[in-house]
């Protein structure tokens, strides 16, 4: 049982830190880019030159809508030496990935991918503090790593992401706000709607001062591709709130709360309220068995009464029910090597403390370690 958690601090102008990203992870990233554009052709049939000249297009896009996410990413770019294109492709490989799925659903190929997520509003923690909790279930060999960023014009923000990407998907910032998403696919996802793209969303939310905000982030316009987000804010001891936005390419949907707690894995609860087909194939029985078994777990725990606490949330995120396709997710041996996923990071935050405790790789073989903003 080791952990050692590998964190970037981050702080000066959005080329800067970019630079610092990208010089400091310039290995992890040389090697994200490999591993992607690997799977970008073989898992979605996408060659390295349709791949990035979709990217050229999402340039222009976050250049208008976002300046400071594509001054950060040239800076990646030019610290870890590598083409603009080819670190815009890594920053919008949601789109390149996801839209691809859903057109290539149709085939027999497995297409798995999955998270498990929960969140627990302050009133069911024994300490009263919110606690938003995940395992990101993905490919194996992407190098993830933790970023602290020093926001001169916002919070700041401690998330984990891919290396070379600039936004952070599972994070807390300095206002109390956490993120969590689950990636979700529809029959409408389609990168040539050419919109905001996914990483843009999670740095802008994880950028918010409120909960209000970063929910309009999510729900604002339109979305080239279906995810799910947990946004949670609770700033010092006290009331907390949790809101879970499922999100199609045309609508969005809020969930409720049951009894203190949400879950979520990488299906629409309600497609038709969205307008959209369920995209599953293979993931179906993963999703749904993670879902009933994190639901179960809520149901036994906090929703029965029990105080959630750090021990406990570890233990649900290791759980091993339905192996491999568990909450704590492990490689199905019976598909090809390319098309296996597991658990690569599981992480409990703790919003009004502005800590989190991750462990990378399956947790139930890894220690937690501390991190703290
Ligand atoms: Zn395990």
């Amino acid at each position: 049982m080791k952990s050692k958690l590998p964190v970037l601090t981050l702080k000066g102008s959005p080329h800067q830190m970019g630079y610092e990203h990208g010089k400091k992870a310039r290995t992890e990233i040389e090697h994200n880019l490999k591993v992607y554009f690997q799977r970008f052709k073989s898992e979605t049939e996408l060659s390295h030159e349709v791949a990035v000249s979709r990217a050229a297009k999402f340039l222009e896009v976050i250049n208008k809508v976002s300046p400071e996410y594509a001054e950060t990413m040239k800076g990646v770019a030019a610290g870890s030496g590598q083409e603009i294109l080819d670190i815009t492709a890594l920053n919008v490989r949601y789109e390149l990935m996801y839209s691809q799925f859903s057109k290539i659903g149709l085939k027999p190929a497995p297409k798995t991918f999955g998270c498990t997520a929960f969140a627990t509003l302050p009133t069911a923690v024994g300490n009263g503090h919110l606690i938003m909790a995940q395992n990101w279930d993905w490919i194996p060999e992407v190098k993830g790593l933790f970023l602290k960023v020093r926001n001169e014009n916002g919070p700041d923000v401690l998330s984990f992401t891919e290396a070379g990407v600039v936004g952070g998907k599972i994070g807390l910032n300095s206002e109390g706000l956490g993120l969590l998403i689950n990636g979700i696919v529809s029959s409408k996802d389609d990168w040539a709607r050419l919109k905001k793209p996914f990483h843009v969303r999670c740095w802008e939310i994880l950028r918010s001062k409120t909960l209000g905000r970063a929910a309009r982030i999510v729900s604002q316009g339109e979305r080239n591709c279906s995810a799910n987000f947990i946004l949670g804010q609770q700033k010092k001891a006290g009331r907390g709130k949790v809101i879970d936005i499922e999100s199609a390419p045309e609508a969005v949907c809020k969930l409720g709360l049951d009894r203190g707690a949400v879950a979520h894995t990488n299906h629409f609860s309600d497609p038709k309220i969205l307008g959209v087909k369920q995209v599953l194939d293979e993931e179906r029985l993963s999703t749904l068995q993670r879902y009933r078994r994190i639901q179960k777990l809520l149901d036994r725990t906090v929703r029965a009464g029990e105080k959630l606490n750090l021990a406990s949330a570890k233990n649900m995120l290791r759980d091993h029910y339905g192996k491999p396709e568990s909450v704590c997710r492990h490689s199905n041996l019976k598909l090809p090597e390319y098309e296996r996923y597991e658990t690569v990071v599981s992480v409990i935050m703790d919003l009004p403390s502005r800590k989190l405790w991750a462990a990378m790789g399956s947790p139930c073989s890894t220690e937690y370690s501390p991190l703290e903003l």
